[in-house]
């Protein structure tokens, strides 16, 4: 097998690609000729199938089946089996999956339930720790809860990963990690984490998002007691398609939603006049289902089901490694700063260096043909997306990058001015 740290030439990076047992796979995308796209971690690129499910689900089901297609054609239950497929992606078989509803809100949901839990179980618990490096939405929408519940609750954030022990006292109730971290790419390992978490006494929320697609997850074997996640990002389900909602089996009997909408009830075709729990996952749906997002989001999905991830795993490793030795070797003479893991065993698929001018570097690269995206503060975010980023695109990416900076093209006007999307 090619290690990345022999491909020195853009050669053996071609040649890397045709020996690639997953080539293949990049045919199944629409990606346009001229752009190296380093920003499926934030918006996967498109199936190219997703175009005629989506057509053919608003022109048929839609345009003529109508209202009937909630039986005909399964609406109803989309969220449902489509949540199956993103459990078994997930190593969920000890559990329930629902897709729904945006991450921000199947946060607010997960987090809710298991605070419940512990105010039966240990009513004393009243803190939530999570880490100050965490995508912002999973502490605001913590802060929230906290005062919405007006219960003495709490938010404790670790500023590393080496901190969680020493933040896991008799007062924590539930701890919100993400998986890979959104800027620095770092990975935990999950069921370490939540061994740990548990040992606490605490039970463990993981936040998927950078990680679910891009490397092999398994909650149920991590002892994970709640999962969330997008499917807009490695699962390539197109811009905001409905995210996951998993929970372990062992909660399923007691465990509640602070959202008690009709779609959650046991029988909502019978317009009760007061609330019953659905008795599976699907008590975790509110209200009704965005499905021309879902019905078009399967189409990834099926993909990444049909796609080894052991072996994405191996390609998305090669290629973060092959991008982190061309940066330092070819581009290394810039004020480059790599804060994503060299370890593997803690490196999801995306790369950041921090540059000064990271901001105007980014839209530089942008007009130069590689979109990656620009984070707070300095961060210059590069997603590897290996179901179609190949060994060539990374050397090439990495040349124009070279170029951005030997050049200073980086300097023009147009790229020092902000977007409000970055
Ligand atoms: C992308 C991302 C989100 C986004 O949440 P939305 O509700 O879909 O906007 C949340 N958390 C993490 C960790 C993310 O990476």
């Amino acid at each position: 097998m090619t290690t990345a740290t022999a491909l020195s030439t853009r050669e053996l990076c071609v040649e890397a690609d045709r020996n690639d047992p997953l080539a293949w796979l990049r045919e199944r995308f629409a990606l346009p000729e001229d752009v190296i796209y380093l920003d499926g971690n934030s918006l996967g690129a498109r199936p190219r199938e997703a175009a005629e499910r989506a057509a053919f689900v608003v022109s048929q089901e839609w345009g003529n089946d109508l209202i009937g297609s909630w039986n005909k054609h399964h609406w109803f239950d989309l969220p449902v089996r489509i949540g199956e497929k993103i459990g078994r992606l997930i190593g969920g078989a000890d559990g329930e999956c629902v897709a729904t509803d945006t991450t921000s809100v199947n946060i607010f949901k997960a987090v809710s339930a298991a605070l419940r839990i512990q105010q039966d179980d240990a009513p004393s618990r009243r803190v939530i720790v999570s880490e100050r490096e965490n995508f912002p939405t999973d502490l605001y929408i913590i802060e929230g809860l906290i005062a919405l519940l007006d219960r003495g609750y709490s938010l404790r954030l670790i500023d590393a990963p080496e901190d969680l022990d020493a933040a896991l006292d008799d007062d924590v109730a539930v701890v919100l990690l993400t998986e890979v971290n959104y800027r620095t790419g770092h990975l935990w390992d999950m069921g370490d984490a939540s061994g740990r978490i548990h040992d606490a006494g605490a039970l463990a929320v993981w936040d998927l998002c950078h990680s679910v697609g891009a490397v092999p997850v398994g909650v149920a074997a991590a002892g994970a007691d709640f999962a969330v996640g997008c499917t807009y990002k490695y699962l390539n389900g197109g811009p905001g398609s409905p995210a996951f909602f998993w929970v372990a089996n062992r909660h399923l009997g007691r465990v509640e939603t602070p959202l008690t909408g009709w779609w959650g009830h046991d029988r909502p075709f019978e317009m009760a006049d007061s609330y019953t729990p659905a008795p599976g996952g699907r008590r975790f749906l509110v209200g009704t289902q965005p499905i021309l997002s879902l019905a078009t989001m399967e189409v990834g999905i099926d993909m990444h089901l049909e796609t080894d991830q052991a072996a994405l795993r191996r390609k998305s490793l090669e290629l973060t490694s092959l991008f982190i030795d061309l940066v330092e070797t070819r581009v290394g003479h810039h004020p480059l700063t790599l804060i994503t893991p060299r370890d593997e065993a803690h490196r999801g698929s995306h790369v950041s260096f921090r540059h000064p001018e990271g901001y105007a570097v980014m839209k530089a690269l942008i007009a130069n043909g590689v979109i990656g995206d620009y984070r707070e503060p300095e961060v210059l975010r590069f997603g590897i997306a290996p179901m179609y980023i190949g060994y060539a695109d990374v050397w090439d990416s990495v040349e124009t990058l070279r170029r951005v900076l030997d050049e200073e093209l980086w300097r023009a006007p147009e790229f020092q001015e902000r977007d409000a999307v970055t």
